[in-house]
């Protein structure tokens, strides 16, 4: 009971690295740079807390510590670690989570899969994720919940501690309710995220689509809206004064549904885009691709990337223009996330395939049309990769903000390169300057590529200038725990 903010995150905030037989904690390099943003927050207070799950062969007798304080470069905090099972870890996260929960947030109907759910281990891990934030907890004390597979926390917390302000934020999108519905625990779920002061997502479309879905369930009054245009793009830098969407009051308690995108580290990225060493690993990619143009794609296997879409339109864009053969090269970064779920098995073989038939079908001895990477490319290098391409080919099916998009833009500090982004990733609606595009229309696919490899120097500077200024404004050191802030030394207050 003496954390002032706990945050609530599923993984630990640092990896565990075996040095000489010695377990040593490792600053997390986690690639997205969530983590350390989370963990800056400890700066601001006098002690922190992070809950997160480790894995233990005998949850009923585990070999590491339960809890352990940490005094890093951060501030002062405690991290406490849930033993959970590989069975329990199976469940709670690769079958409810990524099977039923994943593809309903981000529309894939037909990849729900509901029968393997157990709900009650589900409920297990999310109440002793909550018994945990309360242990931590000091009064009034904000708790700070992050993403879908821990939606049953707020809930329990509430009941365990009245006293504490509960924000939680979803990472990803948030479906309308037509879709949102189809899960069976819809009531449960949504009961548990009004009990919440503060419920926060990437884009205002999200944050309506939870009002619609809190209203189609519950007899829920919205008191307060914001004018929140379909297509936001953010003005100024006070994103806290700017970042509630709608107030709700459901059965006497008050939440504010905020909007509150995430952004990437632009001083950390500009760093690294100006290093001697990032220099140089530029200009050896650049001499690799000689008079070529290079395309580059980046993010996670997974069917909600649009992979095979796009390579499809790569595919038909040689068959149809011939005179681009030997001219242009796609490097398609696909990263296998999770190689014992059967889905994204799939889906990594079939761009394997893909890239194979189009590199057989066009390749010669000199040139190769697509390099397929699916290894993590460290950060540092995928800055210089983000340098040398002449476009950024970004074309999700459905995605909560794609920070890749962001990185490109932060990377390009010689104000050139063309972004091209699908309409249906969070991104898009800061990113008006991209060359927006809808990764479901073959012929939006094929146009835009096409006129992102033709568009003129002084049309692409600008373009570039523009998102530069875009991205700058949501850095993510600006970012907040949706309404409610954090002040120094305990005081925790509403904005606005
Ligand atoms: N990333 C990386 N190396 C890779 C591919 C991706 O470091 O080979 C990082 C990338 O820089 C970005 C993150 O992984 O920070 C992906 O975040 P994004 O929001 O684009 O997608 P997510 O995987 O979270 O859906």
């Amino acid at each position: 009971m003496s954390s002032d903010m706990v945050i609530v995150y599923h993984r630990q905030p640092y990896e565990e690295v075996e040095e000489n037989g010695q377990i040593v904690l490792r600053e997390n390099k986690s690639p997205n740079g969530i983590v350390p943003t989370l963990k800056s927050f400890f700066g601001e207070v006098d002690h922190g807390a992070w809950i997160a799950w480790k894995l233990a062969e005998d949850p009923a007798n585990p070999e590491f510590e339960q809890r352990i304080e940490i005094d890093d470069a951060y501030g002062k905090y405690a991290v406490s670690r849930l033993a959970l099972s590989e069975e329990q870890v199976r469940e709670f996260y690769h079958v409810t989570s990524k099977e039923a929960f994943w593809p309903i947030l981000h529309g894939f109907k037909e990849r729900y899969n509901y029968d393997p759910v157990d709900w009650a281990n589900f409920q297990d891990v999310n109440r002793r994720f909550a018994e945990a934030a309360a242990e931590e907890a000091a009064e009034g004390a904000l708790v700070w919940v992050h993403d879908y597979n821990l939606w049953l926390v707020p809930g329990y917390l509430r009941t365990m501690r009245p006293d504490v302000r509960i924000a939680f934020f979803h990472h990803t999108p948030f479906p309308s309710a037509d879709i949102f519905n189809m899960l069976p625990w819809r009531k449960e779920i949504v009961s548990s995220l009004l009990a919440c002061d503060d419920i926060g997502f990437h884009i205002p479309r999200y944050a309506s689509n939870f009002v619609s879905v809190a209203r189609s369930l519950f007899d829920v009054d919205v008191t307060e809206r914001t004018q929140v245009p379909d297509k936001w793009i953010f003005e100024g830098t006070a994103l806290a004064e700017r970042a509630w969407a709608s107030r709700l009051n459901y059965d006497g308690h008050d939440v504010a549904v905020s909007v509150t995108p995430v952004g990437v580290d632009i001083g950390y990225i500009d760093e690294i885009a100006h290093t001697p060493e990032t220099a140089t690993q530029t200009a050896e990619i650049k001499e690799e691709i000689g008079d070529e143009k290079l395309i580059l794609s980046v993010g996670r296997t997974d069917y909600t990337k649009g992979g095979i879409e796009q390579l499809a339109s790569f595919e038909r864009m040689l068959e149809f223009n011939p005179d681009l053969r030997g001219k242009i090269r796609l490097m398609h970064v696909s990263v296998a996330a999770n190689r014992s779920m059967s889905a994204y098995e799939e889906i990594q073989s079939e761009i394997e395939q893909i890239a194979g038939r189009i590199n057989g079908r066009f390749g010669t001895l000199e040139w190769q049309p697509v390099t397929l990477i699916s290894r993590a490319v460290p950060f540092t290098k995928l800055i210089s990769y983000y340098q040398a391409a002449d476009v950024a080919w970004i074309t999700p099916l459905a995605d909560g903000m794609n920070l890749v998009a962001k990185e490109f833009i932060a990377s390009r500090v010689d104000d050139d390169g063309v972004l091209v982004l699908s309409e249906f990733a969070g991104a898009a609606v800061e990113l008006a300057d991209a060359v927006i595009t809808n990764p479901f229309s073959n012929r939006a696919m094929d146009l835009t590529i096409i006129s992102a490899l033709q568009m003129p120097e002084p049309e692409r500077r600008s373009r570039m200038q523009n998102l530069r200024a875009a991205v700058r404004k949501t850095d993510v050191r600006k970012w907040t725990p949706g309404t409610l802030k954090l002040r120094p030394k305990h005081a925790i207050v509403t904005a606005a």
